[in-house]
């Protein structure tokens, strides 16, 4: 296990804390606040034990310099209504003017710096930016899961020049993931849907050796449907991924682990909130419709096989959840997983909004920020955020 900052002295330190404000804004303000929040605990707990908080994240795609629309200041406006205490914000990452903000804090206060990406050296972990950061502070936390798979200065190269420990939200995104890995309770059933099967190919392999059940839907699950011969009509699937599909179904009639594809699907001419929709057999989608979501049988299905789970784990939705007639499968897996007495973990930026949208966001043991660091988790990659920070244990 990491080491978190309750394993060190922070008082008086000045703290640079890695934390993921990639939030969406919305008119220049913040309209998802969930990243936000989950930060909250490791800059309380530092600012009560008068740490000197110095805040860094990215936010959006900046091509390697400033954007005034990406600038940090609705996010610092909003983290100082939620803290209760000002935050200030400074326009730059480093530099003197830094430098001199930082000498001029006092235990307790929480200062953060200009978007990382504005500097081109960021996502290069360029050691001249390590080393103008690293000059600024005593110690370095890592609190952003989400960014851990980059290796980029503020996610991983700080590492290299201060001591460095996980931030809480790390600590509780590692231990879900490593709980639900290591020892699963049995049945593990995991969904997974969502767009595209070469994205999630090696997340497929890698419970194809560990879970019970895995069943499949959304887009993904077109492209098994259609490696296996069926006819999907007009519907999206990802050529690329027919080949991985192949595989994955090849692999997993020898594996232990039973793997489900829809029997029926909602059909309808165009994703559309309007569209007129129809339920017809895995299949048999008529020419020129799309599959935009797994049928009742299938949702019942799964919803069923959820409910017996010892554990469960469920990335991507099972349709075009974001228009009406298209959201019910996965309304259904939603619902399965907040009434299932077993472990239940959510992960993907989809997923998890789907989750939010359908109001059992509370109800799941653990819903990750991570995204793809997730999913990379999963998979068994090493993730650079996480690799670089001190063991438990050691000094
Ligand atoms: P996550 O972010 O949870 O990992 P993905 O990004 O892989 O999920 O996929 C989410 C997207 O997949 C959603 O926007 C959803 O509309 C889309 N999707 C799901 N099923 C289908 C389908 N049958 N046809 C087209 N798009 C689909
Ligand atoms: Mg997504």
């Amino acid at each position: 296990m990491k080491r978190t900052v309750r394993d060190i002295d922070v008082a008086d330190k000045r703290v640079l804390v890695r934390v993921d404000f990639n939030v969406p804004l919305k008119d220049g303000r913040v309209a998802d606040d969930s990243r936000i929040r989950a930060a909250l605990p490791t800059i309380r707990y530092l600012r009560e034990r008068g740490a000197r908080v110095i805040l860094l994240s990215h936010l959006g795609r900046p091509k390697d310099a400033p954007d005034p629309a990406l600038r940090l200041d609705p996010v610092a406006l909003h983290l100082a209504q939620l803290l209760g205490t000002p935050v200030r914000k400074l326009d730059e990452l480093c530099g003197p003017s830094v430098e001199a903000a930082v000498a001029a804090m006092k235990p307790g206060d929480v200062l953060m710096l200009e978007n990382t990406r504005f500097d081109p050296r960021e996502k290069k972990n360029d050691p001249s930016l390590i080393e103008e950061l690293a000059c600024l502070a005593d110690v370095y936390v890592n609190d952003a899961f989400s960014a851990a798979h980059r290796a980029h200065v503020s996610t991983a190269g700080l590492a290299t020049r201060l001591p460095a420990v996980a931030g809480f939200q790390m600590e509780k995104e590692l231990l879900a993931l490593e709980g639900l890995l290591a020892e699963p309770q049995r049945p593990f059933v995991v969904v997974l849907g969502g767009a595209k099967v070469t994205d999630k190919v090696k997340v497929i392999d890698r419970f194809l050796d560990l879970a019970d059940r895995l069943l499949l839907g959304g887009a993904m699950a077109l492209a098994f449907l259609k490696a296996q011969g069926f006819e999907v009509g007009a519907s999206k699937v990802e050529e690329e991924g027919l080949e991985a599909a192949a595989a994955a179904l090849a692999r997993a009639d020898s594996s232990r682990c039973e793997l489900s594809l829809p029997t029926d699907l909602v059909v309808a001419e165009e994703p559309s909130e309007g569209a007129e929709t129809q339920v017809v057999p895995a299949g048999a989608v008529p020419a020129g419709w799309m599959a935009l979501d797994i049928g009742p049988q299938t949702a019942a299905f799964y919803a069923a096989t959820i409910a017996q789970a010892g554990e469960v784990f469920w990335n991507g939705p099972l349709g075009v959840f974001e228009l009406a007639p298209f959201a019910e499968g996965t309304r259904a897996v939603a619902e399965a997983m907040a009434a299932c007495p077993g472990v239940t973990v959510v992960g993907g930026g989809d997923s998890v909004a789907a989750v939010n949208k359908f109001g059992v966001a509370e109800k799941m043991d653990h819903v990750s920020m991570g995204g793809g660091a997730s999913l990379e988790f999963i998979e068994g990659a090493v993730l650079p955020g996480v690799e670089v920070l001190a063991e438990k244990g050691s000094e």
